[in-house]
Order: structure tokens, then sequence, then C-alpha cells
């Protein structure tokens, strides 16, 4: 059974742009998935002061893998574009988040979903909500909607 997974894609370092585009022919070859839509990248300053902006984008992915497979993948291909993260919310060639898995709600240790961080997050809500009908809801119930008035389109570029 084929479920859509929402990816959450980030990087501040080694030309962002080129490293979200190659993450998202990597999300492509996971095995039993497929990537059925990307949004347009956005840029934004990083959370920490001083750090080079962020670009940031939202996939769609259609798999059968279970959830910790598909976390496994995604850190599978984080390692294999060389992140490097020496502190939080630090500079990092790519950062890939689950952000929704269907319609889950999962709490393991190594798994979140939705993602902790994501209703506060304009460079999340905005892109996923071009690949989502307007009246989306997220696993938890809570609609994006809502959750965009919350958190306002602001220090966002789109590219
Ligand atoms: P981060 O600093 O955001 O890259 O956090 C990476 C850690 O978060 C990893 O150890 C993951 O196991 C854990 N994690 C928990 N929930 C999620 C999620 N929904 N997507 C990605 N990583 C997650």
């Amino acid at each position: 059974m084929s479920t859509r997974a929402f990816i959450g894609l980030g990087s501040n370092l080694d030309e962002p742009a080129e490293q979200l585009r190659s993450a998202l022919r990597a999300l492509d070859q996971i095995p039993e998935s497929r990537l059925a839509a990307a949004s347009a990248l956005y840029t934004s300053d990083s959370l920490l002061p001083g750090h080079p902006r962020f670009t940031n984008a939202v996939a769609a992915l259609d798999t059968s893998l279970a959830p910790l497979a598909l976390l496994d993948a995604l850190q599978g291909i984080e390692h294999d574009q060389g992140r490097v993260r020496k502190e939080r919310w630090g500079p990092r060639t790519l950062d890939l988040d689950m952000l929704l898995f269907g319609d889950q709600v999962i709490d393991e240790p190594r798994l979140k979903v939705p993602h902790y961080h994501m209703q506060a997050r304009p460079f999340v809500l905005y892109p996923l909500a071009e690949l989502v009908p307007a009246d989306f809801r997220l696993a938890d119930g809570r609609s994006l909607a809502q959750l965009l008035q919350d958190c306002p389109f602001v220090g966002l570029e789109r590219l």
C-alpha cells in the first residue's frame, strides 16, 4: 500500500539550491518510492544570526516503505550529500525532515510525526501549501489554513 509522505528539505551550505535539486533526485530513487511533486524553492534567514541564508522546499513522496525505513533512507541521503552540522540550526549541507506520513501520528524515540517544529516554520508551511488542497489538515487534525494564518509569510523569498 502506498502512503503519501511530505518531506521538508533545507540547506545553507555548498550551493543550497543544487543540494536540494540533487536531494529531490535522490528521493525519487528511494526503493518502493516515487517523487510525486515538489514545491518551489524558498530562501529565508537562518535561525542563527550571522549564518548563511537557508534554501528550503517540500516534496511529496509516495512510498510503500514503513515510516522508520523511510527515515533510514532520508538519513542515508543526508549522509551521502556530506551533511555537516556542528550546532543546532547551524550550517548544514542537507537536512531532510519527515513532516507528515499519510494520516499517521507517530511518536517513537527516533521519529515524531507530524514533525514537531513544522507549525512555527513559514519555510515549511508555505511550500507544503503548494502541494495540498486548501482544506488540508495534518494527521493530528490541525488545519493548514489556520497554521498559515498564525505564521505570517515573513522573511521568505520564493525563488
Ligand atoms: P535534525 O536536527 O532535525 O536533523 O534532527 C535529527 C534527529 O531527529 C534524528 O535523530 C531523527 O531520528 C530525529 N527525528 C524525530 N522525528 C523526526 C522526523 N519527523 N523527521 C526527521 N527526523 C526526525
